[in-house]
Parts: structure tokens; C-alpha cells; sequence
């Protein structure tokens, strides 16, 4: 790192009352030859300029934050203020005319002023004519935030002219910039005005970021008056550290591009939230809050229904007041300063205490009725028909509340009180943000059978999103609690590192024979009858979903029907690295028979199938397919274009496709679809054998909502193949969820439309 030797002088706007007397020319004097005297300084020719007298802070840059691969996040810069010296051209009036024109001095150097001024700047020369009409300022502010290059082009043609020295100077201020606007906009936070953290890393690590400023010292005479210059004493700035953040690019733009979608799909009335963390290190590496703002505009609003709420308002005041506290809620970082009911994603930590305490076994059964009383208190599965007798995996699959009433009912409540808090639910987690959420929770003297069983679904503690992807990483790693964290590092303006984060274990909560059983159950409630919605092929996923309702809000306000939905899902499922939490607060969109989707399986772990479809690979992992993925992945389309229409058939057939003949030539003069498409076994390719034809052309029905067979048959009868994306296609609850060419489009007959499926419930 080179260490700048930039001295920011504080800018001081000094205004000059001067007596009109005797003197007023020798100080000006002794000023004037003061800054001639010190013209190559540029750090004593800017005191010169603003401070004569008094000790002058000299502040320090401040430390840049990187992500974990040296992408700059944030940064300072110098910019520059044009300032001009009214005084300065107000002493020159009538000094000397210029015989040719006929000018006083002071219009031609105002001229000359303006001509430089108004080429560079977006000024009039109107506006350089006002910057230098109060004449008994040394300093009068033309702009402010110029850049270098203009900067420096101005002082050059003022140089390169005959104006009277420093009628036009620059100073120079500092400006935070945010090369990647709104990504990872939340856990990035700002400076305020004075240059400080306001929110996020800048505000944790200001310490840090901001260095320590220097100071200029002037001595004072015998009478306490200073001297100027002669004995000043200076103390460098030390500059600022740089933070290194466990955050990669990359991984935040998958998790912000899919949650993104998912609000938008869902109209999230709550916004929404995602996290991707190391599971074994606690190292936070995407945290995203939907919708965001962009740093360097931070006071726009960016949600439409916020926006849409402001443009109803017509009281000023009022305005104003929602104004701020909507922009305060857009720059609140979900993941960490709100709670939520985690709903069933908490069937994970009841599952390993209970697993733990050996208060259950992977084979020990519970039955659903659809209701279970629980003292006088009947309490609903979300099912509305009942789960039967089931295995823990199975009941885990499920999702079924009555069944982990029971496996809670076996664990007890001193128990689950006791794994509550070992899981680090009582506490805030202590990653390294400002802001972290106090939980709120049923304590163990208050839990009477009836909270017992609603806790162990997750509807009665409220914790915080950084609060449940933590325990759920401790039911996974091995049985380990870590310390979630966004900085690994800090570099001081040496190279020294002055800060590591600390990535050891805070305690063991569960074995790691356990911990081995959970991610076992997990990946198989992913791949349980036929593959999630989180399922992706060639990859060993584990996985829970949740879905809580917001009761408490319900009591407040008497609005029905508000859900987070949620998923938690990590990868590689037998030995995980990764795992990711996402929740979307208050789902409103309706699906195509008109019913609100909420379900966490529905709504929240597209983003999470979608962001590990993306970020496993870029990590290093690549699918492995099994014989029935492959076979599920269809078949590659040869070509078969200049065959004969015999050998064409009989290649095709062979592969397992049908074929369908247009026109009379002998040979193949074109085919869809096209070489090198994957399609279903037993689709269809149309081959033309004319030379001059026109291509058939069908019409895209809609197939969302149908089952798999269905799916078949609507489109086999349209003219088109199809294959299936991943997802849950042969789940036998499952149905089209996504097709990639929209309903009415038009396209070339046997074309492949490409249709993703979902299960439309809990599980
Ligand atoms: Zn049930």
C-alpha cells in the first residue's frame, strides 16, 4: 500500500471584516506575499488560504472496503472546489485599461475568467459574474465534487493566462464512492456528511476505516497571539485500514438476481431476505435485503409500492414524516434487525434435540390426524387430510405439526429450552453489523404443553434470519455453533493485517453422529418421492422449508392470511459447505386458480434451487448424474439434415424419438427441432424435405398448473416437445410451474418448450 501524503485541510468558509482604516493593505499585503512565498506548498499555500491563525486537522483518507476477491465495494476519492477571490479582482478596477479594447483590467480578467470557467464548468457566465460580486470575500465557491482532470485543466489555462495569480484556486474535499451501487447495498452501509459510518461495515469498522486525523499546530506569542507559520508543528494523518469482506461478488449477484424474483413474483408486501454462508466458519458469503437501494443514491426511494404510497400524499409534513421512515426501512438490513416466526425451517433444530436427547429415533413413528389436542387446545397439521403414521424422515418430508408436537412433547420443555439456547437462540449471533435483533422467546418457567407444541414448529419464538441459517448450519457441520461474520480480514496502509475474523467454534451442540443423521434426513426430504422443488440434477442438495403466520400481526391489525414463507437448504448435502436461508415476508400474488401462494416450498426455495444451480459450480462443484437423471435429462437431437429420409428415420428411431415427414423429397432439407437440443424420450422431430418450403408454425398453449401428464398431452397435441427443467416434475403432487415460451407465442412446430414443476405444499 502507498501511503498518500494528501493533507485535507478542513475547508473553513473565513470570512474577512476588515476595518476600513490605515491597515487593511499591509495585512492583505503580508498575506499576498505569504502565499507567493509558499507557491510549491501546496499543504501551507491551502492554510494560507483558509486558516491564519489556530491549529488546522489534517484528515485522513479513508481505508477502502474490498470483497473476498479484491473487488472494490467502497472507496474515497479527492474532488475538487473551484473557488475565485472577489477581493483579489475587485483591487485591480481601473488599474490599468487596455488601449485596444478599452477594457479596465477587471472586466478583461473577469472575461478571461468567465471564457475558462464557463468552458469547463456547466455555468453562465452569469453565474461567474455572482461568484465574484461579493468583493469583501478572498473565497467565493464557483463549484463543488469536480473531478481531477477538470480541475487541473482549469488551474492550467488560469496559469497559461495572465489573470492575477490564485484569482481562480481549487481545495479539496473527499467523496465516498460505491463502485457496485446497490449490490450488497445493506451490509455495505454509508459515511454521513461528517465522513463517519452511518450503517453496515462502514459503520462497524469506522474505527478502523477512518485512520486518525493530523493536526497543524501554530505557536502563539508571548500575548497568546499566533504566529503564523513560523513555528507551526504538524502531526500526519494515519491513514485509514482496509476491510476485506467474506462477501463474494459473484455469489451476492446470483442470491439478489433470484430473490429479487421472487418478490417480484410474489409481490412481498415485507420485502424479503437472503444469507449464503460457509457452514463450517460462520464466513457470511452473499446477504442480500429485496428491494435495496443503491449506495450513491441512497435518499431516492426504491420500492414502487413505497413510491406509489408517496405520490398519494399531499400534506407536506406527512410526506415528509413517511418519506424517512420508508427510506429508514429500505436501508435496514432484513437478515439481521427483524424477527420472524422461522415456521417449520425450525422443525431442524427440534429434530436434532430431540435426535440428541434420544428422546426419538429415525425409526420411531408418529401419527397425524389431521389434529392433535394439546391439553384443550386442538392443533391443525397444515395438511388438510392427515399424514397417517410416519417414520422421523417421512414426518420431516411432511412437515407434519402433529407429529413434531410430539417430538417435542418426548423432548420436554427443560429440554428444548435447554438446545433453544445451545443453538444460540437467546442471544444475538454477533456478526459483525450494527443493529442485530434482541429474540424473543417463550422461556422455559412460561411454557406450559400448548407453547411447547407450537414451538417445536416454529410458531412461537421470534429470532432473526441470521439467528435460524446459524443453529440450522449447527445441526449440519457436525454439531458446531459459529459466529457469523462479513469481514475477514483488515489491512492497515503498511500491509500489516491488524484484524482476522475469529472462525472458531463457540460450542459444540449436538454430536457429530447427529449431526450425520440430519443431513441425511434432509437430503432425503429433498429427493423423497421424486425430488422438491429444491431438487437439482447431478447435485446432493439437503433441505427445509417453512411457513409461518404472522398471528402476532394478525392480533394488531385483524389482516388475514399474512405468511413468510421461507427455505433453508445447503449443498453438498453429505459434506455441505454451503448453506442458504430465504425468506419472503408477506407473499400477495394469487396462482391461476386464484389462491394466495405462500408456502415457503413454493415461493422462497426457487431462489434457493436457482442460486445453488449458479453458485455450485462457481464454487467448484459439478453435477453427478445418476442413471435416472440422465435418462431424465433427455436426449440429444442429431442431426440429420442431407439424409435420406429412410436413414434419417432410422437414426431418429433408434434414439428413441418419432419422426414426422413434410413434403416429397427424398432427402431431409431441414429439421426442428434443431441439432444438439435435449428433449423427452419419445418426442417428435419434424423433418421438411422439400427445397422451397415454408415452416409450420403452432401456437404455445398455456400448462401451468397441469400435472406431468397432462403436460404431455397438451402439448404432444399442439405440435411441440418439451422437457422438463429441474425441480419436482415426477413428484406425483407436482405441476408446471414455469414454461420458457410464454402462452399465445408462436413458434416453428416441434420446438421444445422447456417447463419446470413444483409441489404445491409444505413438504
Ligand atoms: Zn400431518
Amino acid at each position: 500500500m502507498s501511503k498518500a501524503p494528501t493533507k485535507e485541510m478542513k475547508k473553513r468558509l473565513y470570512v474577512w471584516i476588515f476595518c476600513i482604516g490605515f491597515g487593511i493593505l499591509t495585512i492583505l499585503d503580508l498575506v499576498n506575499i505569504t502565499k507567493y512565498a509558499l507557491v510549491n506548498n501546496e499543504e501551507f499555500q491551502a492554510m494560507a488560504n483558509d486558516s491564519q491563525f489556530g491549529s488546522t486537522t489534517v484528515e485522513a483518507n479513508r481505508g477502502s472496503i474490498y470483497d473476498a476477491n479484491g473487488q472494490i465495494f467502497a472507496q474515497s476519492a479527492t474532488v475538487y472546489s473551484i473557488i475565485v477571490d472577489p477581493y483579489k479582482l475587485s483591487q485591480l478596477d481601473n488599474i490599468v485599461t487596455n488601449p485596444e479594447t478599452g477594457k479596465t483590467e477587471y472586466q478583461r480578467q473577469l472575461d478571461t475568467a468567465a471564457e475558462i470557467l464557463t468552458d469547463e464548468l456547466d455555468i453562465t457566465a452569469e453565474d461567474v459574474k455572482n461568484a465574484f460580486a461579493k468583493t469583501e470575500y478572498q473565497w467565493s465557491l464557483v463549484r463543488k465534487d469536480v473531478e481531477k482532470p477538470v480541475a487541473d485543466r482549469i488551474l492550467k489555462r488560469a496559469n497559461a493566462s495572465d489573470l492575477a495569480y490564485n484569482l481562480i484556486y481549487t481545495d479539496t474535499d473527499t467523496k465516498r464512492y460505491y463502485p457496485q451501487g446497490s449490490l450488497a447495498a445493506a451490509v455495505i452501509g454509508f459515511t454521513n456528511f461528517e465522513g463517519d459510518g452511518a450503517y453496515g461495515v462502514e459503520a462497524y469498522y469506522n474505527d478502523y476505516l477512518k485512520g486518525v486525523n493530523g493536526k497543524i499546530i501554530s505557536a502563539t506569542d508571548g500575548k497568546g497571539q499566533e504566529m503564523p507559520y513560523k513555528n507551526d508543528k504538524i502531526y500526519d494523518a494515519q491513514d485509514g485500514s482496509d476491510v476485506y469482506l467474506t462477501i463474494d461478488r459473484t455469489l451476492q449477484h446470483y442470491a439478489e438476481k433470484h430473490l429479487e424474483q421472487a418478490v417480484n413474483d410474489n409481490n412481498a408486501q415485507n420485502r424479503g431476505c437472503a444469507i449464503i454462508m460457509n457452514v463450517n466458519t460462520g464466513a457470511i458469503l452473499a446477504m442480500a435485503s429485496t428491494p435495496g437501494f443503491d449506495l450513491n443514491d441512497r435518499n431516492s426511494i426504491y420500492a414502487q409500492k413505497d413510491i406509489d404510497l408517496l405520490a398519494g400524499i399531499t400534506d407536506e409534513e406527512e410526506y415528509n414524516a413517511q418519506y424517512a421512515a420508508l427510506r429508514e426501512q429500505q436501508w435496514k438490513n432484513k437478515a439481521i434487525t427483524e424477527l420472524y416466526f422461522p415456521g417449520s425451517v425450525f422443525k431442524v433444530v427440534t429434530g436434532a434435540a430431540a435426535l440428541e436427547e434420544g428422546a426419538v429415533t429415525l425409526n420411531s413413528t408418529f401419527h397425524c390426524s389431521q389434529v392433535i389436542q394439546v391439553a384443550d387446545t386442538p392443533i391443525h397439521c397444515w395438511a388438510r387430510y392427515s399424514h397417517g403414521s410416519q417414520d422421523f424422515t417421512t414426518a420431516m418430508t411432511n412437515s407434519c405439526n402433529p407429529a413434531f408436537i410430539q417430538i417435542g412433547q418426548a423432548l420436554g420443555s427443560n429440554a428444548f429450552s435447554k438446545y433453544f439456547e445451545a443453538f444460540g437462540l437467546t442471544e444475538p449471533t454477533g456478526i459483525d453489523l450494527p443493529g442485530e435483533a434482541d429474540s424473543i422467546y417463550v422461556h422455559a418457567e412460561n411454557m406450559g404443553p400448548v407453547e411447547l407444541a407450537s414451538c417445536s414448529f416454529g410458531q412461537s419464538n421470534k429470532i432473526t434470519p441470521i439467528q435460524m441459517i446459524t443453529a440450522y448450519a449447527a445441526a449440519i457441520n457436525g454439531g458446531n455453533l459459529v459466529t457469523p461474520h462479513v469481514v475477514s480480514k483488515i489491512v492497515d496502509p503498511n500491509g500489516n493485517v491488524v484484524m482476522t475474523a475469529d472462525t472458531s467454534v463457540k460450542r459444540q451442540v449436538i454430536s457429530e453422529e447427529t449431526s450425520a443423521k440430519m443431513r441425511q434426513v434432509l437430503e432425503d426430504v429433498v429427493n423423497n418421492k421424486g425430488g422438491s422443488n429444491a431438487y437439482i440434477k447431478g447435485y446432493a442438495i439437503g433441505g427445509k422449508s417453512g411457513t409461518s403466520e404472522k398471528i402476532d400481526k394478525y392480533n394488531e391489525t385483524g389482516i388475514e392470511n399474512l405468511y413468510v414463507s421461507s427455505y433453508c437448504g445447503f449443498a453438498p448435502a453429505d459434506d455441505p459447505e454451503i448453506i442458504m436461508l430465504v425468506m419472503i415476508d408477506e407473499p400477495s400474488a394469487l396462482d391461476q386458480n386464484g389462491s394466495l401462494m405462500y408456502y415457503g416450498s413454493v415461493v422462497a426455495c426457487p431462489v434457493v434451487s436457482n442460486t445453488f444451480k449458479e453458485a455450485l459450480p462457481y464454487l467448484g462443484y459439478y453435477p453427478e448424474y445418476t442413471d435416472e437423471e440422465l435418462e431424465a435429462l433427455g436426449v440429444t437431437v442429431p442431426n440429420v439434415v442431407t439424409y435420406t429420409v429412410s436413414s434419417a428415420e432410422a437414426t431418429l428411431e433408434k434414439l428413441g424419438l418419432e419422426c414426422e415427414i413434410i413434403g416429397d423429397g427424398t432427402s431431409v432439407t431441414a429439421q426442428i427441432p434443431e441439432q444438439k437440443s435435449t428433449m423427452r424420450h419419445g418426442g417428435k422431430v419434424i423433418l421438411y424435405t422439400e427445397k422451397e418450403f415454408e415452416y409450420d408454425v403452432v401456437t404455445v398453449p398455456n400448462i401451468k398448473g397441469m400435472t406431468l401428464s397432462e403436460v404431455n398431452t397438451t402439448l404432444t397435441n399442439a405440435g411441440l416437445n418439451f422437457k422438463t427443467g429441474d425441480g419436482a416434475a415426477s413428484h406425483a403432487g407436482s405441476v408446471a410451474y414455469t414454461q420458457n415460451y410464454a402462452e399465445g407465442a408462436v413458434v416453428q412446430r416441434g420446438t421444445i418448450v422447456e417447463v419446470t414443476f413444483i409441489i404445491k405444499d409444505e413438504g
